[in-house]
C-alpha cells in the first residue's frame, strides 16, 4: 500500500489496497498535504475547540480520494468554505429562578451551511455547551442532513443552561429569554431549530409560544419537534432511536443476519435511547443495559421500557430508581455501561463516550456491531480498535439521521397544513434510513473501501453539499 501519511484506519481499505483508482503517488501526497494544511488552518482559526477539530479531521481524512477525482472542488476552495460557518451568533440569556435570583447563560446558534436548504439542526441545553461543541454538532449536521436527501442545510445551537433540577417555570422563563434573542435569526425559510440533549417537547413548546408572541405569526415550520396538539408530527419523537435501529437492521441484512435474539446494550436513557430500546424489542432483540450520567442499570430479563419511560419522561428521575423497582436488576454507579457484554452496541448518550479502553473491552466481550445513535460518541482511537478487530461500525451522521429526517417530514406537513398517520410516517422513516444505508454502502464500494460506513457517509454527504455549493457560485 502506498503510504499516504494518514494515521487513520478509515481511509484504508479492508483488503489493504489503495482506495482510489488512477493517480500518481505525487498527486496523492499533494492532496494529502493540502488537506493537512487546511486542517492546520482550521485548528489555528478555532483555538481550543477540540470537538470541532475532531469532527473536521474525520471528514477531511475521508475526502482525500474525492478531491483527487474532483479537482474542481479544490479549485473552488469548497473544503475551506465548508469548514467556516456561514454565520455564528452568540448572545446573553438572562433569566430569573424561582427564588428571584438572576442567572446569566450564554446562547448560541451556528448557521453552518445553507447550500441544500434552510439551516436545520437542534438546540442543546447542557452545562458542557460552548462554541466548540455547537460547531462540531453543526458541522456533523450538514453532512447528516445531506445524507437524508431532503432539502435542509446544517446548523446547531444551544446554551450552557442546565435544565436538570429546574422547575417547569424556570425552564419556561429561560426558554422565553433565549427565544427573545433567537427569534430574529430564525424562520421557516431561514433556520429551523429543533431539540437535542436537554431540549424536548416541553422546551420546544415554550420556545414556540414565545416566537409566536414576539412575531405575531403562527409560523408552524419555524421549529420542529413540536407537540402533536400544535403542529407536531407523528414519529418525530421516536425517529432518532427508531432510525438508528432501522440502520442497524440494514447493516445486519447485508450479512444475512437480523436483530432477532441479539443481546444489545444501549447507552443513555434519554429520548434517543428510549426509542432505540423500543424498536430493538419490537424487532426481537433484547436490551439488557442502559445508563445515565450517574451509572448504568443491568437487567438480564430485558429493560422494562414502561418503567424507564415513567422514570425518565414523567418523573425526570435518575436511572438508579429503575433498580429500586425492578429488584432483580442492578444499578452500577459511576461505571461505563460498555463493560456489559453484548453483541450489538448502540451508543445513544453523548460525544466521546466510548474510549479506547471501552472499545477493547467490547471487542473482548464479543461485540460485532456498533451503530451510533448519538453524535460522535466514539473516539477516533476506539473507531480504530473496532476497525482492526473487524467490528462493523456506523457513524452517527448516517445512523442517527432519522431524527432530522422526521423533522424535514414535519416541515413538509406544516407547509401543506397536513398531518400523516403514525404508520405512514414510520414507513417513510424506514425508507429514508434504508436509502441512507444504501448510499453509504455503495459509496464505500465505489471508492474501494467496502463496508467502511465512515468513508461512505463522509464522502456521500460531502459530495452532495459540494455540488450544490459549486452550482451556487462563490457565496
Ligand atoms: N438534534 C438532532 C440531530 O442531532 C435533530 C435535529 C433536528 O431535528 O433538526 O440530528
Amino acid at each position: 500500500m502506498v503510504h499516504n501519511g494518514v494515521d487513520d484506519p478509515r481511509i484504508a481499505t479492508s483488503d489493504g489496497h489503495r482506495p482510489i483508482k488512477s493517480h500518481t503517488v505525487e498527486d496523492y501526497v499533494s492532496t494529502q498535504e493540502k488537506i493537512e494544511s487546511i486542517f492546520a488552518e482550521v485548528v489555528r482559526r478555532n483555538p481550543g475547540e477540540k470537538e470541532f477539530h475532531q469532527a473536521v479531521r474525520e471528514v477531511l481524512e475521508s475526502v482525500v480520494p474525492v478531491l483527487d477525482k474532483h479537482p474542481e472542488y479544490a479549485e473552488a476552495k469548497i473544503i475551506e468554505r465548508i469548514c467556516e460557518p456561514e454565520r455564528q451568533i452568540i448572545f446573553r440569556v438572562p433569566w430569573e429562578d424561582d427564588r428571584g435570583e438572576v442567572h446569566i447563560n450564554r446562547g448560541f446558534r451556528v448557521e453552518f451551511n445553507s447550500a441544500l436548504g434552510p439551516y436545520k439542526g437542534g438546540l442543546r441545553f447542557h452545562p458542557s455547551v460552548y462554541l466548540g461543541i455547537v460547531k462540531f454538532l453543526g458541522f456533523e449536521q450538514l453532512f447528516k442532513n445531506a445524507l437524508t436527501g431532503m432539502p435542509i442545510g446544517g446548523g446547531k445551537g444551544g446554551s450552557d443552561f442546565d435544565p436538570k433540577g429546574r422547575s417547569d417555570r424556570e425552564v419556561m422563563r429561560f426558554c422565553q429569554s433565549f427565544m427573545t434573542e433567537l427569534y430574529r435569526h430564525i424562520g421557516e425559510y431561514t433556520d429551523v431549530p429543533a431539540g437535542d440533549i436537554g431540549v424536548g417537547s416541553r422546551e420546544i413548546g415554550y420556545l414556540f409560544g414565545q416566537y409566536k408572541r414576539i412575531t405575531n405569526r403562527y409560523e408552524s415550520g419555524v421549529l420542529t419537534g413540536k407537540g402533536l396538539s400544535y403542529g407536531g408530527a407523528q414519529v418525530r419523537r421516536e425517529a432518532t432511536g427508531y432510525g438508528t435501529v432501522f440502520f442497524a437492521e440494514e447493516m445486519l441484512k447485508v450479512t444475512g443476519d437480523s436483530l432477532e435474539g441479539k443481546r444489545v446494550v444501549v447507552s443513555g436513557s434519554g429520548n434517543v435511547a428510549i426509542y432505540a430500546i423500543e424498536k430493538v424489542h419490537q424487532l426481537g432483540g433484547t436490551v439488557i443495559a442502559c445508563s445515565d450520567s450517574s451509572g448504568y442499570v443491568h437487567d438480564e430479563q430485558g429493560i422494562d421500557l414502561e418503567l424507564l419511560k415513567e422514570i425518565k419522561e414523567v418523573r425526570r428521575g435518575r436511572i438508579e430508581e429503575y433498580a429500586q423497582t425492578r429488584q432483580h436488576a442492578t444499578f452500577v454507579p459511576h461505571r461505563s455501561v460498555w463493560e456489559v457484554p453484548c453483541q450489538v452496541a448502540l451508543p445513544c448518550a453523548t460525544q466521546n463516550e466510548i474510549d479506547a479502553s471501552d472499545a477493547a473491552t467490547m471487542v473482548a466481550n464479543g461485540c460485532t456491531l456498533v451503530v451510533e445513535g448519538a453524535n460522535m460518541p466514539t473516539t477516533p482511537k476506539a473507531i480504530r480498535i473496532f476497525s482492526e478487530a473487524g467490528v462493523r461500525f456506523a457513524p452517527g451522521k448516517a445512523a442517527n439521521a432519522g431524527g432530522v429526517a422526521a423533522s424535514a417530514l414535519e416541515m413538509q406537513q406544516n407547509a401543506t397544513r397536513d398531518s400523516w398517520s403514525f404508520a405512514y410516517s414510520e414507513q417513510k422513516l424506514r425508507e429514508i434510513m434504508q436509502n441512507i444505508h444504501t448510499r453509504c454502502y455503495a459509496t464505500a464500494e465505489e471508492y474501494g473501501m467496502p463496508g467502511n460506513y465512515v468513508a461512505g457517509a463522509n464522502i456521500d454527504g460531502f459530495r452532495a453539499v459540494a455540488d450544490a455549493m459549486l452550482a451556487q457560485g462563490l457565496i
